[in-house]
This record gives structure tokens, C-alpha cells and sequence, in this order.
């Protein structure tokens, strides 16, 4: 490593954006090769619509994308923004990794963690699918990074963790079925969780869980008030609205401490209290009322959206920021 931190930074700096950008341009191939079941390795990179081999120069990384316009040099079909987005922000996390972890073993295994966090969060909200070898390849890493100590938990607390992560999503997953008829999360949710169980532990895994809920129902919640004014749903438009904004007021409240007038404080508190749980009843009941049955959970995509992205970002946000979450957390129930 001595050695290593000899070469000047801009150098470093460099070589770890070409790597993501690399990784990233590898990332689409196997999201693409993993969503049609096809192998990875020995197949030149072709265009999904034409089937045409790219030349080598087709392939570049982020550059590619930009001289061709966007648009693939045989059939001229528009190119997924997939492609460049993803080589964009493995390369952006790489160099925050490279800034936060240095040039370490840590920062290596991270850098595999994210990768693998990007390809799954990928093939989640592109096709709500999970593939199961990203998923148990996750978890294999994760365990040597606890079993080489290079994050917070040792080997037992990460088989602990990877554990209690799979069983809490199969335990929320199926309540969902008792009081709506549907499982609440997908079968991919769980297998994220073993993995990210392995890595943080359970401690850390329920924080992450909590950040994921939030950041899904502020992206989630704004789509569900939308279709429900166009079902011409009001109650169970405002009943969505109130959540969002609860949610929100709750939060500043909090933070321009509110807290110390604790007459006004337990005053609105309350109130946002007792219209949440109207709200709730409300889109309970609207769940009851669909009742629907496992074909039509696939059907109308009960889920709106996937929650393994929500998972996998809050996951990365933790990686980063773990002890100011744990420090905002506390301070809003305490
Ligand atoms: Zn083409």
C-alpha cells in the first residue's frame, strides 16, 4: 500500500473514475445478459434491438453514448439512458468511496458491494425482478467483509444479521397477506436483506429498513395521490396527501424545536396523530375492499413500485452516514 499512496493523487483520482466507469459499462452487461438468462462471459457486447456486434469503439464508456448521439450507429434506435447513467454513478461512487476509505481493502470491497447494489437496484425497477446469484454473490461478500472485520460487526453478528434480515422480510412480507391478501414485499426483498444483514448487522439493518420505508413512501405516496384523484378517489387522495405531509410536518416540527414548547408541540402532535390514523383506516379499507388474490397481485403490480431500490439506496446512504442517521434518529424520539 506504501508504495501505492507514492503516486500522485490526481493519478489515483483518475484511475479510480476509468475503473468505475469501466465497471459500470461491465454492470449493463450483466443487468442486460441477467434479466434475458443469458451467460456473461465469451460474447462480444451487441445492440439488444439489431443484435449487431458493437466495434470496440461503440463500447467506451460514457463517451460512446455521447458521439453517437445517443442512438446505436446500425439501426439507429435510441440507446437506453440506462447505459450511461449507470457507468455515471458507479464512477461517482467510486471516487466518493476512494475520498471516504482511502486506498484500503475497505475501500475495495465497497466498491464490489456497490456495484452489486447497482445492478440489482437496476433489474428491480426495471423488471421488479431480483437475479438470485446478485443476490447470494452479495452475501458471500458481505460475510468475508465482517469475517475480515473491515466493517462493524464480526462473522457471528453478520450470520446473525443475514439471518434476522431474510426472516423479517418474510415475516412482513406474509402479515401483508393476512390483513390485504398480498405479500407485502417481494421474494427479492428478502434475499437484499440476508445480503445486507450480512454486511451491517441487525442493529444497523433496522435503521436502514426505517430509511427505506421513508424514502419509498416520499416517492411512492405523490403516484398513489395522482391516481387516486384520477379514480376520482378524493377521500383516499387526501387520506395519501395526509400521510405525505404528516410525515413532513413531523419532521420540521423536529427540527425547528418545536419541541421545547411542549404545550404546542403535544398539541399539534396529537392532531397529526389522530389524522394519520384516519388516513390509515381509509387506505386500509381500500386494500380490503380490492381483495386481491395472488394472480392479481402480479396483475395490477400491487406494489406500485419496488421496494428493493428504496432498500439498496438507503443501504449506501448508511454506508456513508450511519452515525449522523443513528444521531438524527435519536434525537427525533428523544
Ligand atoms: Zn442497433
Amino acid at each position: 500500500m506504501n508504495n501505492l499512496e507514492l503516486l500522485p493523487q490526481w493519478f489515483i483520482v483518475l484511475y479510480v473514475v476509468l475503473l468505475g466507469l469501466c465497471t459500470g459499462s461491465f454492470l449493463n452487461v450483466v443487468i442486460l445478459r441477467g434479466l434475458k438468462g443469458e451467460g456473461i462471459v465469451f460474447k462480444r457486447s451487441y445492440c439488444p434491438k439489431c443484435n449487431n456486434q458493437l466495434k470496440w469503439y461503440m463500447n467506451i464508456p460514457l463517451l460512446s453514448y455521447l458521439f453517437l448521439g445517443g442512438k446505436c450507429a446500425f439501426c439507429k434506435d435510441k440507446i437506453s439512458i440506462q447505459y450511461p447513467f449507470v457507468e455515471f454513478i458507479t464512477a461517482t461512487a467510486f471516487l466518493f468511496i476512494y475520498f471516504s476509505f482511502g486506498l484500503t481493502l475497505k475501500t475495495l470491497f465497497l466498491c464490489i458491494i456497490f456495484a452489486l447494489f447497482i445492478a440489482m437496484c437496476v433489474t428491480d425497477f426495471k423488471e421488479t425482478v431480483i437475479i438470485d446469484i446478485h443476490a447470494y454473490i452479495l452475501l458471500g461478500v458481505g460475510l468475508l467483509y465482517s469475517y475480515l472485520k473491515l466493517g462493524d460487526i464480526n462473522i457471528v453478528q453478520a450470520l446473525i444479521g443475514a439471518g434476522f434480515g431474510f426472516l423479517i422480510f418474510e415475516v412482513l412480507a406474509r402479515l401483508g397477506k393476512i390483513f390485504c391478501g398480498c405479500r407485502m414485499f417481494g421474494e427479492g426483498d428478502s434475499l437484499i436483506a440476508l445480503g445486507l444483514g450480512a454486511i451491517f448487522g441487525w442493529k444497523n439493518l433496522l435503521i436502514i429498513i426505517a430509511l427505506s420505508i421513508l424514502i419509498q413512501g416520499l416517492c411512492a405516496i405523490p403516484i398513489l395521490i395522482v391516481q387516486s384523484f384520477k379514480n376520482k378517489n378524493k377521500k383516499l387522495a387526501f387520506s395519501y396527501m395526509f400521510v405525505f405531509f404528516a410525515i413532513i410536518l413531523l419532521f420540521i416540527f423536529n427540527q425547528i424545536e418545536l419541541i421545547n414548547n411542549y404545550l404546542l408541540y403535544s398539541a399539534s402532535t396529537t392532531v397529526l396523530t389522530v389524522f394519520m390514523l384516519w388516513s390509515l383506516k381509509n387506505i386500509l379499507a381500500e386494500i380490503r375492499n380490492k381483495k386481491l388474490d395472488d394472480s392479481k397481485c402480479e396483475e395490477e403490480k400491487f406494489n406500485l413500485m419496488p421496494f428493493g431500490p428504496a432498500l439498496l439506496i438507503s443501504a449506501t446512504i448508511c454506508i456513508f452516514f450511519i452515525n449522523e442517521i443513528k444521531e438524527c434518529a435519536l434525537s427525533f424520539f428523544i
